[in-house]
């Protein structure tokens, strides 16, 4: 029988976080020992609930939520968000400027489908949530990195983008706040974002699915909000701040002048149609979501458990001689450094294989998230402190002799 080989599309595709490290945790686990995964942001298997409303409204839809929904998702769900975008001053937009996908991740892909030709190029942030880089290289395009400055507490280096664009550029893809960093982006930086989209005709795609998850005096801002002339793609889902991953209910909504777009989101409705709809019965935890409880607060808000447990994890990983780790002030991960004066690490991939091998600790490495140079890995900071004091230690420990 003739070999089977994967098509050239899937090339340059890379997805690291579940990658080789990830399959080889699985075979030490199959094989009896205990590994703690720092290794994928999904808050339910380290006992954060959804809000309770949220699966009474889930329980209670069953029933009806046996057929196939309308491609974009059921009214009663895009009118929630469409209401909850409109007085956030997301400007003209209406039930028919909302896709509802199965997670963020669906839509992430479609939007890029829909994008890119052979060639064209998106700037993409450095490090980054690693499905931007991936759906654009899937979908023929280039992705062109543009750098994230760790001394200004991993904010887009607006020069390093402007001089990254070129007559090929579509879209900014613009993530905050961030995965891996934790930054949360300053307005003056959106601002000068949005004016970089103004100048060479770019759409903004911002992916804010972490936009609840703020600790200390962090303030989100919406790139569509500031910049009411751009069209932008704003990506929000209940994985992360409604605690629900596995129900994969996210959303699209398109903001700003559509008239320039028309062609374009006639291809994201094909896009919609080809897939028929996002998963139904998950459809109906949106509008009890954004109308709800908003009871992430009881976790990032003093006292809470994600904000002791972000302290605590920045603490430990800073008093380890050769760390630092800027402090997140969003999402649920932070992304620390490696001195390579101190630590000589050719490979990062390796070197969270060493770890896991050696310590059975379970983290990803930087180039994972397309950060150019091997001295960066992330960690969740889900589990709870007593954890996560282990698992530091373990770092710290194997940090103690480690070279390659
Ligand atoms: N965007 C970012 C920045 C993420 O970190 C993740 C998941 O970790 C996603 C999108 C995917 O979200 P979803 O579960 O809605 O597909």
């Amino acid at each position: 029988m003739r070999a089977v080989s994967q098509s050239l599309k899937l090339q340059n595709v890379c997805y690291e976080i579940r990658g080789p490290v990830l399959a080889e945790a699985k075979r030490l686990e199959d094989e009896g020992h205990r590994i703690i995964k720092l290794n994928i942001g999904n808050p339910a298997p380290f006992g954060f609930e959804a809000p309770s409303d949220i699966l009474v409204d889930v329980i209670q839809a069953l029933p009806t939520a046996q057929g196939y929904s309308d491609s974009k998702g059921i009214v009663p769900a895009r009118r929630a968000i469409a209401q909850h975008y409109e007085v956030r001053d997301f400007p003209r937009i209406d039930i028919e400027d909302i896709y509802l996908g199965n997670g963020v991740s669906e839509l992430i892909v479609m939007a890029m489908q829909g994008l890119l030709d052979t060639g064209d190029e998106v700037l993409i942030p450095a490090p980054d949530y690693p499905l931007w880089t991936a759906a654009a290289s899937l979908a023929g395009g280039t992705p062109v990195h543009y750098i994230c400055d760790e001394q200004s507490d991993w904010a887009p280096d607006l020069d390093d983008m402007a001089s990254k664009i070129t007559d090929r550029t579509k879209a900014i893809v613009v993530i905050n706040p961030n995965n891996p960093t934790g930054a949360v982006y300053p307005r003056e930086v959106l601002e000068g974002i949005a004016d970089l989209a103004r100048r060479h005709g770019l759409i903004v795609m911002s992916d804010e699915i972490y936009d609840k998850i703020l600790y200390d005096d962090a303030k989100h801002h919406s790139i569509a909000a500031l910049a009411p002339d751009l069209f932008c793609l704003t990506f929000n889902g209940l994985s992360k701040a409604y605690r629900v991953a596995g129900f994969r209910s996210g959303w699209l909504a398109l903001s700003g002048p559509k008239e320039h777009a028309r062609n374009y989101i006639e291809g994201l409705d094909v896009l919609a149609n080809m897939r028929l709809c996002a998963n139904v019965p998950a459809q109906h935890a949106i509008q009890v979501a954004l109308g709800g409880r908003q009871s992430i607060n009881d976790l990032i808000l003093p006292g809470g458990r994600l904000l002791e447990q972000r302290d605590k994890t920045v603490e430990l990983l800073n008093q380890i001689p050769g760390v630092s780790c800027v402090t997140p002030k969003g999402a649920l991960y932070a992304f620390p450094r490696l001195d390579p004066k101190r630590y000589r690490i050719a490979s990062d991939e390796q070197f969270a294989f060493d770890l896991l091998r050696e310590q059975k600790l379970l983290v990803v490495h930087g180039t994972g998230f397309n950060w150019p140079t091997p001295d960066h890995f992330r960690i969740v900071f889900l589990p709870l402190v007593d954890e996560l004091e282990d698992a530091i230690g373990r770092l710290e420990k194997f940090l103690t002799t480690y070279s390659q």
